[in-house]
């Protein structure tokens, strides 16, 4: 939302400094694109430019966020029992997932790479 908040306001600021300088031609509202970079709209948008592809990996949903909360219960859960090293409790559930270290340590690069 702060994207669309600070083009908005991008657009209103153009629109005026283009009415002041006589009209909305497009010699006037170019001013448009500097204030997209001015609010850091167009920076953001080039920076996480391959964020919409890495949210595509459907992992990220489900598998992901499944192992997360068995691995807090594991971790956090107190039954008198005493606790693992988090990786192997990570392997362990991963095992579960039947999702492979290699696909893990992929999607983790992937995520890094990308964001
Ligand atoms: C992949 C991606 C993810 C984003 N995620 C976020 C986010 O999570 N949060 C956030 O705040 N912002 C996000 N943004 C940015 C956000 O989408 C924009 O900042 C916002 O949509 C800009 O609003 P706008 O109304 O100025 O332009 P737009 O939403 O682009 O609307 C412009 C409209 O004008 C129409 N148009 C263009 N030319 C003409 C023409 N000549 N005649 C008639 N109609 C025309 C277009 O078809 C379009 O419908 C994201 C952008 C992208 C690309």
């Amino acid at each position: 939302m702060d994207l669309a908040i600070a083009s908005g306001v991008a657009a209103g600021e153009a629109a005026e400094a283009a009415r002041a300088a006589g009209g909305m031609s497009g010699a006037n509202l170019r001013a448009y694109e500097a204030a997209l970079r001015r609010r850091n709209v167009l920076t953001d948008l080039e920076t996480f430019r391959k964020a919409p592809l890495y949210l595509k990996n459907p992992r990220l949903f489900d598998v992901y966020p499944r192992l997360l909360i068995e691995l807090a219960q594991r971790v956090y859960e107190v039954d008198g029992s005493g606790k693992g090293r988090i990786l192997d409790a990570v392997l362990g559930e991963s095992k579960v997932e039947g999702l492979s270290k290699l696909t893990m340590l992929r999607d983790l690069l992937r995520g890094a790479r990308s964001m």
